[in-house]
């Protein structure tokens, strides 16, 4: 999956809208202490599905929102927009995917794809099915490298099933167990009802 675009509006230090082409190969953020360059990392963190305020530096989810200064008055909402080339499912062609996430105060999130309502679940498959996603190893914010280092080696794996691209296999694992819980469940239940009958 190639990233293409990103458009921020509301989002963090970003109050008013600011679009950023993302270029081929390695992606830098320089500049002063304080101008935004963590809060860019963590808008696209964020588009993808990051569920954690902690890791977002915030108490709540709504600490993306613009929170006002001085001068400015506070947003009533954040939104998130990342343009990449990706496929929506194995045997899809790539193509462009426009993927958005919002949230209002007092709303919560809510996410699209190509200006379709989805959840919060299809984007993240979406992103794990192209090997990236809000905790990518692609993505290298302050801290991370020294993480790498002291990561245990349930996480280190963890890292390399990103890289390998089948972190979507687990999520897809974990719903297809469900439903044999819940067929095997209902088995159980006709096997009563059929006991019951005879
Ligand atoms: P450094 O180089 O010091 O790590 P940085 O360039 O990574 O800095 P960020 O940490 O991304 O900068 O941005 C910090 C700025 O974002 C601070 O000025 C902070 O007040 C502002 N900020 C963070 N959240 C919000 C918010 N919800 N509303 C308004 N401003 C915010």
């Amino acid at each position: 999956m190639q990233f293409e675009k990103l458009r921020l509006s509301g989002f963090k230090s970003f109050v008013e809208p600011a679009e950023l082409r993302i270029e081929r190969g390695l992606t830098g953020v320089v500049g002063p202490n304080g101008c935004g360059k963590s809060n860019l990392l963590e808008a696209i963190r964020w588009v993808m599905g990051e569920s954690s305020p902690k890791s977002l530096r915030g108490g709540g989810m709504e600490d993306v929102i613009f929170a006002g200064t001085g001068t400015r008055p506070a947003r009533d909402f954040a939104e998130v927009v990342l343009t990449a080339r990706g496929s929506l499912a194995d045997n899809d062609s790539d193509r462009e995917l426009e993927v958005t996430r919002r949230i209002e105060r007092g709303a919560g999130s809510a996410y699209r794809i190509n200006g379709r309502d989805v959840r919060a679940k299809d984007v993240a498959l979406v992103f794990a099915d192209a090997a990236t996603g809000a905790h990518s190893p692609a993505l290298v914010s302050q801290g991370r490298i020294a993480a790498v280092i002291a990561a245990k080696p349930a996480e280190r794996r963890q890292m390399l099933e990103e890289a390998a691209g089948i972190a979507g296999l687990h999520v897809r694992r974990r719903d297809a167990e469900a439903k044999l819980r819940a067929t095997e469940a209902n088995l159980l239940r006709l096997e009563d009802l059929l006991a019951g009958l005879s």
